[in-house]
């Protein structure tokens, strides 16, 4: 038997199929498809997600690759989010696309030992005692401890779990195409407003740029209609004048607006996380960012219970920190959406001041800036993000490689078993510090705050008795 099936080798289950076996566990990934798709959906990737390969040695890959933008758009609005100002190493969104960042990861993965199987698309997940058997189109079955199904919008996993994925159906659909342009603007992305909607436009480095307009007339032309090359152009020409001459597509395509979230991340021995657990128009470029920070929250958890030294209540804790955040990035993109979208002179007119206070306090954009990033997820009091800081010429994440807990302290080291690194460091701002696998803070040496030992067991579900 094995300990984990991963359903599905889109980034969440690569990516969380490296973080469980980077621990020991066994994980073997299923895919129904035999290849991976050529196209991307998914470009931008926030400085929290490049934090987090930054933890486990894997940054440099992505950044060799990609595309650095200093800001991002709010709303696809003409004043963008500047990320100048944020206190982390990566002040940009890179823009990288995403299969390339699949390609990066399964090979990341394969390195590790992950067994991916393509060609297996599940069809059933029978949950039996102590495993979960899961079936596929191929006959065969496999047999596991735990399944996570991160098998995307329609999840099969999801379905057989009995999980309701509850919101709103996509009500309106907006046009993209990758293409070559004969006339290609100057900068390497572009938003722009004009009076019949918005474009998005970026360059994939090929030669090919994305280009996306929201155009409102075409709102209402159902998502799953194909999209030609002419109507890209059209829609181009009506909301900024030009279509820079467009040729030569690789993909056409439209996306919708349906807004989803999974009513719980975790039935019994089934969990979920990704596109299979929330889903949400593609606005600030979020989703595959939110679902890579789900599987980083998701991994060490299920790698202690699998491994025996936390309960498995420990994994509640899962959707309890992460429903939130996902919750929050869903309003955030409705948000988003409603000043795209508007079409009525009352909402055109909340846009142009929108635009203005995204201009005109700093703050203002900075908070938004924050939130889009990712940098701003804190799961309560303690669970706060730890920066990469530099404690006596060591970078805070280089300790976080190997994704376990790590105690930094200034003096003496308690004793915490062997789950946890302990190192003695210079130019810490507390006593002592324990930083999780995902690179939260679990515990800080304050007036009040009990000893670390007893914060250790309590995280990890066993009360404030000891470590199992
Ligand atoms: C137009 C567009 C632009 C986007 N831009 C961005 C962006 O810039 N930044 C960002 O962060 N996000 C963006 N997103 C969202 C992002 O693409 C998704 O959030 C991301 O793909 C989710 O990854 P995932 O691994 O959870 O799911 P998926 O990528 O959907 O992968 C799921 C995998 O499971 C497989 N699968 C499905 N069913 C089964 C089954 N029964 N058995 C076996 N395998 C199965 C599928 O074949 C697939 O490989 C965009 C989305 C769209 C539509």
């Amino acid at each position: 038997m094995r300990d984990v099936v991963i359903v599905g080798a889109g980034p969440v289950g690569l990516w969380l199929a490296a973080e469980l076996r980077r621990t020991g566990v066994e994980v073997t990934v299923l895919e129904r498809l035999t290849e991976p798709v050529p196209h991307a959906k998914s470009l931008t990737m926030h400085p929290r997600t490049l934090e987090l390969l930054a933890m486990r040695g894997l940054a440099d890959r992505w950044l060799d690759e990609g595309k650095r933008i200093p800001s991002t758009h709010f709303a696809l609005l003409d004043n963008r989010l500047s990320y100048a100002g944020l206190d982390t190493k990566y002040k940009f969104v890179l823009f990288l696309p995403q299969s390339r960042t699949e390609a990066l990861l399964a090979e990341h993965a394969s390195a590790l030992g992950v067994e991916i199987l393509r060609g297996r698309a599940v069809t059933g997940v029978r949950p039996g005692g102590d495993s979960v058997t899961v079936e596929t189109d191929t006959g065969e079955t496999f047999r596991a401890r735990w399944v996570v199904g991160c098998d995307g919008p329609s999840s099969t996993v999801r379905k057989a779990a009995g999980i309701d994925f509850v919101g709103t159906p996509s009500t309106l659909s907006v046009p993209l195409g990758d293409v070559r342009l004969a006339e290609p603007p100057e900068a390497v992305s572009l938003t722009v407003n004009g009076d019949n909607g918005a474009l998005f436009l970026v360059s994939l480095g090929d030669g090919r740029y994305r280009v996306s307009p929201t155009d409102h007339s075409m709102l209402h032309v159902p998502k799953d209609e194909p999209l030609t090359l002419e109507e890209l152009k059209e829609s181009t020409r009506r909301v900024v004048g030009t279509d820079f001459g467009m040729y030569d597509p690789s993909y056409l395509a439209r996306f919708g607006n349906a807004t989803l979230q999974a009513a719980r991340y975790r039935n019994g021995r089934v969990l979920l996380a990704g596109d299979a657990a929330h889903i949400h128009m593609p606005l600030g470029g979020q989703g595959l960012n939110l679902g890579m920070q789900d599987a980083t929250n998701l991994a060490w958890k299920l790698a202690a219970v699998i491994q025996g030294w936390a309960p498995s209540t420990l994994l509640d804790t899962y959707e309890a920190e992460r429903h939130p955040v996902g919750a929050r990035v869903i309003e955030d993109t409705r948000a988003q959406t409603a000043l795209v979208v508007s079409t009525s002179p009352e909402n055109k007119a909340l846009r142009a001041r929108f635009n203005e206070l995204l201009a005109g306090h700093p703050s203002l954009n900075h908070e938004l800036a924050v939130q889009v990033s990712g940098l701003g997820v804190s799961y309560g009091s303690s669970g706060w993000r730890m920066p990469d800081l530099d404690v006596g010429g060591t970078s805070v994440f280089s300790l976080l490689r190997d994704g376990r807990f790590v105690f930094l302290t200034t003096g003496d080291a308690p004793s915490l078993g062997s789950r946890v690194d302990v190192t003695r460091v210079e130019g810490l701002p507390w006593g002592g510090v324990l930083v999780r696998p995902d690179g939260h803070v679990a515990w800080v040496s304050e007036p009040g705050a009990g000893s670390v030992s007893d914060a250790f067991s309590g995280l990890l579900g066993w009360g404030s008795s000891g470590v199992g």
